[in-house]
């Protein structure tokens, strides 16, 4: 083996590019590294009531059957989300999780030099998927307040544009785009743009002019609208999300997705998981109750917040955020910190169980002085 030295296996140009991903720290690691027993995470925006048990007991009993491999069409899953959502099953193409519905998107419409259009600051997904093909992403910030500046969108659109994404409610600063302005938009965009509208978040949304994008798949506009069963569902651990838009979207997604992307427990949980309205309004109230009592902690100690239609919220710390943020960690309270997102005096917070708020906020309120 002299020669081993001379081995040059050369990645892709365009990897470069790619930062990895950065998680909310799991529990576990927390744990062990900081020897503590009680852990709270308010991370990654998981649901804190739980999977919806119709989706364990449907997982339980479809467990003798794990040796079988999954339907490569996910059409029991397909068939129950169409039922519920009213549309037809092939405009449903279920994913290995919703980041998994956006790296497809991205190997079926990206030549390398594309350009994508993403909000700043937003999931850092579709940067990986615009960089995964050697395409350009083209950031337009969100304006004051965190609100979406459709005109700033409009005019970050080239020949090159194949995609644009739009997250409402949008990850990390909880804010959405009005029915009106989404619809101004759609509007506008020229013909070769397809327009995501990631709205992982839909169910904790209640304003009234918030719109979760499937009626601009019904109208037959160029949109894939993005789900997830990682959030509402609790089902972040079994990886299943779902995308929504016309059949020759879907067909052409189709086309690069490996067959057995979604396992079969994952199928089995997500058919049952949409009928399951009793959890989805339980988790609603939970988050209602639990933004709320976050909301008056964080008046309480003086920090300015985002008002969020989604399960998270972002804080304003100032300066001080990232040893706050450390000192939280170290009092085993995962929050996230939003530097990652050119945020660097903010942390983003899962809203969690009542006795989890009060906790943050107890230690918030420590620590500060
Ligand atoms: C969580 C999330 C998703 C999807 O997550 P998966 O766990 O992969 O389904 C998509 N978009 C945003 C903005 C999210 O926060």
């Amino acid at each position: 083996m002299e020669n081993l030295k001379e081995i040059n296996i050369v990645p892709r140009k365009t990897l470069e590019k790619i930062k990895p991903y950065s998680p909310g720290k799991p529990i576990w690691e927390v744990q062990n590294e900081l020897g503590l027993t009680k852990v709270i995470k308010l991370a990654s925006n998981e649901n804190p009531l739980g999977a919806s048990p119709k989706a364990i007991a449907a997982i339980n009993s479809f467990v003798t059957e794990i040796h079988r491999y999954p339907d490569a069409g996910a059409k029991l899953a397909s068939a129950a989300i169409a039922a519920k959502l009213d549309i037809k099953a092939e405009e449903i193409i279920v994913t290995n999780g919703g980041d998994e519905l956006i790296s497809l998107v991205s190997e079926a419409f990206l030549e390398a030099g594309d350009e994508v259009v993403v909000p700043s600051p937003s999931f850092s997904e579709y940067e990986f998927g615009a960089h995964l093909m050697g395409a350009k992403t083209v950031p337009v910030p969100l304006a004051e307040n965190y609100q979406y500046d459709v005109d700033g969108l409009l005019a970050a659109v080239t020949e090159r544009t194949k995609i644009m994404y739009i997250c409402s409610p949008n990850n990390p600063t909880g804010t959405y785009i009005p029915a009106a302005d989404l619809k101004r938009l759609i509007e506008a965009l020229p013909k070769h743009v397809l327009l995501m509208v990631d709205s992982a978040y839909s169910y904790y949304a209640y304003a009234d002019d918030y719109t979760n994008g499937l009626e601009y798949v019904g109208a037959g506009y160029p949109v894939i609208v993005l789900q997830t069963f990682s959030k509402i569902f609790g089902l972040a651990g079994i990886r299943v999300g779902f995308g929504v838009a016309s059949e020759a979207v879907i067909s052409t997604i189709m086309k690069v997705k490996e067959p057995f992307n979604v396992n079969a427990l994952a199928q089995a949980a997500a058919a049952a998981a949409i009928t399951d309205e009793e959890h989805v309004l339980a988790s609603v109230h939970v988050n209602d109750l639990g933004r709320e009592q976050l909301y008056k902690g964080f008046s309480e100690l003086g920090l300015n917040y985002t008002t969020s239609m989604s399960n998270f919220v972002l804080v304003e710390l100032g300066a001080e955020a990232k040893s706050i943020y450390d000192q939280l960690l170290a009092k085993g309270i995962i929050v996230r910190y939003a530097a990652i997102w050119g945020l660097p005096h903010h942390i983003r917070v899962s809203v969690g169980l009542p006795e989890e708020n009060e906790c943050l906020l107890e230690s918030l309120k420590e620590i500060m002085g």
